[in-house]
């Protein structure tokens, strides 16, 4: 009896461990291939590859065509003869962060290529491709109205885990449309639009004073990114949803206008955006460890002196990139092979990084598959 006893309390023990063992080891792996729980998403738009990766363009910087503000302080800023140091002056959130611990797609000088499927070239049916998963040949204009097809948010808002906790804050009005916010029920805030509530805090009360306090100096229609990113920083600290895109428009807004200080300014200050969001994760247990970061353009540019414009008769302005950071995303850093992505297929990957298939009224390109750890 007491040989058995013993026998049993061993045998017990025996299994407990063992039983530890494969709930620690089961639970790792699944840390290691678990989706992730909340995304944060930004598109800068039109902002070209050329200056991700190879920092301020000389050929445009020393242009006085292009430089009517301090010109010499825009040099001081973005200019290094070595690009490695160039490039992480204009952004440097992406090539210290971003490049150890994400992925960034889209190099050229590498073969990593990036492209839109649609053959427009600018700013309405890029993102309708982006967040549908398909080109639609019908979707041909930025006054287009209301986008007959079903996005990806729209479908992942549907999801109980994720119903109404997806927030939009755009600074081109046309956002609204290309996300059918009429039929999805997304929630998004354009430019003009104030956040409602009866609970806001003082710093979203102060966001829906200032972006009335800022030059409309792109027209009727867009606000300045920082204007929008202050509604979208108070929003996530008050609200914590789980799906935040902000959807950036003076790269591309700058570019039009020939400004090239301004425009390198803009693709400055959206890297330190990112940072912020990125830092402000980090001290969050909601967010921490449970969150991914995507960024992307809607479309390219032209080269030289053309860089100002996009379009079917731009050459060059199908050319983008993609940068991928935190849960589920593998550290591969900068990818210095040849591969090709295209745009359609970012969809399909964001539904893949949070554990979903979207399925839509129409066709869906394939997710990124390699950037996910699941
Ligand atoms: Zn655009």
């Amino acid at each position: 009896m007491v040989f058995y006893l013993w026998k049993m309390k061993y045998t017990f023990s025996f299994l407990l461990i063992l039983s530890l063992l494969v709930t620690t080891q089961s639970s790792l792996f699944a840390q290691e291939k678990k989706p992730a729980d909340n995304l944060i998403i930004f598109v800068m738009d039109g902002y070209r590859w050329q200056e991700l990766f190879e920092g301020a363009d000389s050929a445009i910087l020393f242009n006085h065509r292009f430089n009517h503000t301090d010109s010499a302080w825009t040099v001081t800023k973005y200019w290094d003869s070595n690009m490695q140091t160039r490039r992480r002056k204009l952004m440097p959130f992406v090539w210290s962060t971003i490049a150890n611990e994400g992925q960034i797609h889209g190099n050229r000088n590498y073969g990593s290529l990036v492209n839109v499927k649609n053959t427009y070239w600018f700013s309405y049916p890029g993102r309708s491709e982006i967040f549908t998963g398909y080109f639609d040949s019908a979707v041909n204009s930025n006054e287009y109205p209301n986008n007959p097809n079903t996005n990806v948010l729209e479908f992942i808002n549907q999801q109980p885990t994720f119903h109404n906790k997806i927030d939009i804050f755009s600074s081109w009005d046309a956002v609204a449309r290309i996300m059918n916010r009429d039929r999805s029920g997304l929630h998004i805030n354009i430019y003009g639009e104030d956040v409602k509530g009866t609970s806001l805090t003082p710093l979203q009360q102060q966001a829906n004073l200032l972006q009335h306090m800022m030059p409309d100096i792109f027209g009727n229609g867009e606000r300045l990114d920082g204007a929008t990113y202050a509604l979208a920083k108070a929003y996530l600290l008050a609200n914590h949803p789980k799906i935040l895109y902000i959807d950036l428009g003076d790269t591309d807004d700058f570019a039009h206008a020939g400004e090239y200080g301004d425009y390198l300014d803009a693709a400055h200050y959206a890297d330190a955006m990112f940072k912020d969001i990125w830092d402000t994760i980090q001290n969050d247990p909601f967010y921490k460890g449970k969150t991914a970061m995507l960024i992307f353009p809607d479309h390219g540019r032209g080269t030289g002196p053309e860089w100002t414009d996009h379009g079917a008769k731009t050459p060059g302005s199908n050319e983008t990139y993609l940068m991928a950071l935190g849960a589920n995303i593998k550290p591969k850093g900068e990818i210095k092979e040849q591969e090709q992505i295209i745009e359609a297929q970012f969809a399909q990957t964001i539904a893949a990084m949070l554990g979903f298939t979207f399925t839509a009224n129409h066709p869906v390109a394939p997710p990124v598959a390699e950037i996910l750890k699941n």
